[in-house]
């Protein structure tokens, strides 16, 4: 596996595999790797020749500096993994390589209003950082694909508005949200957790299942989404969360459930101790 920091040994290697006739599958992480992770580069040597995963923590969608600082960061372990699953190159630049100006001087690629509820309404900056990091890496590399977990679903949405909105030539492919034996998603902040705050938080799953299991079970009425979802939110925040959202949308717009939704996400973001925990359950009405 070759580690490339620089855009001139990127653009280097991406011409030679171009001319070549090699595809190439693109994984972007923030490092602090575990088997959710694994699962997007498997899924990406399904889809291309050569597997090029990124390592590169952004400071741009984080909304606390102290976040930022304290997030997991292990190169040489994250090296290792990706080595140990078939990925050919590993792109770690440093913060100047990838981040040029900031605040209002920066140029960004902002989402529409979808950025700014559920994740968007607590880090209203959030996902300008994350779609302009995206950009970036699909303009650095030109791949054919780029996987993407759907444990963070919102921005799995809002970055396939990006590619269709912006003509990118990449097709963005989800790949389900990866949970350990007891149902907890994996998650690098996981690593914030003691042992008995990982027990504590597979409540957050368990109740997304359970409002989820519900409606499918009684059908869809709209009018009950906004009661449940409350009872959840009651239930979770008696149990030392601190829940931000806990919602139904619509799978496919974003937009609150309806009764003619074919697709239903209960999506939730809450805090447990020192963790920022997002999880959701897609399901059919
Ligand atoms: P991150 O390093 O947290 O920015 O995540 C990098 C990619 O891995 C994103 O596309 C995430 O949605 C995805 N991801 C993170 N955790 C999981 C998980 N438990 N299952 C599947 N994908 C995940």
């Amino acid at each position: 596996m070759q580690v490339l920091r620089t855009l001139e040994e990127v653009g280097r290697h991406i011409k030679l595999l171009r001319s070549a006739h090699r595809s190439i599958a693109l994984v972007p992480t923030m490092g602090g790797l575990h088997p959710g992770h694994i699962a997007l580069v498997r899924r990406a040597v399904q889809y291309a020749d050569t597997v090029i995963a990124s390592v590169f923590i952004n400071p741009m969608q984080f909304d606390c500096d102290e976040d930022f600082r304290l997030y997991p960061r292990n190169e040489q372990q994250d090296f290792a993994c990706l080595r140990a699953n078939s990925v050919e190159y590993v792109f770690a630049p440093a913060e100047h390589t990838m981040v040029m100006t900031t605040g209002d001087d920066g140029i960004y690629v902002t989402p529409g209003s979808l950025g700014l509820e559920l994740c968007g309404h607590y880090r209203p900056s959030h996902f300008r950082g994350v779609l302009t990091m995206v950009a970036k890496l699909l303009n650095i590399f030109s791949p054919d694909v780029a996987v993407f977990g759907e444990k963070d679903y919102q921005q799995l949405f809002l970055i396939r508005k990006m590619v269709e909105s912006l003509n990118f030539a990449c097709h963005i492919a989800a790949v389900p949200t990866v949970r350990d034996g007891d149902g907890l998603a994996y998650s690098s902040r996981n690593s914030y957790l003691s042992h008995a705050q990982k027990q504590q938080a597979l409540i957050l799953y368990a109740r997304l299942s359970q409002l989820a299991c519900h409606i499918s079970t009684e059908g869809p009425d709209i009018s009950q989404y906004a009661a449940l979802s409350e009872e959840a939110t009651n239930y979770l925040n008696e149990r030392d969360f601190e829940v931000e959202y806990l919602e139904v949308r619509d799978a496919d717009t974003l937009l609150p459930g309806h009764e003619r939704s074919r697709r239903l996400i209960a999506m939730a973001a809450a805090h447990l101790g020192k963790a920022r925990l997002i999880d959701n359950v897609l399901f059919h009405p």
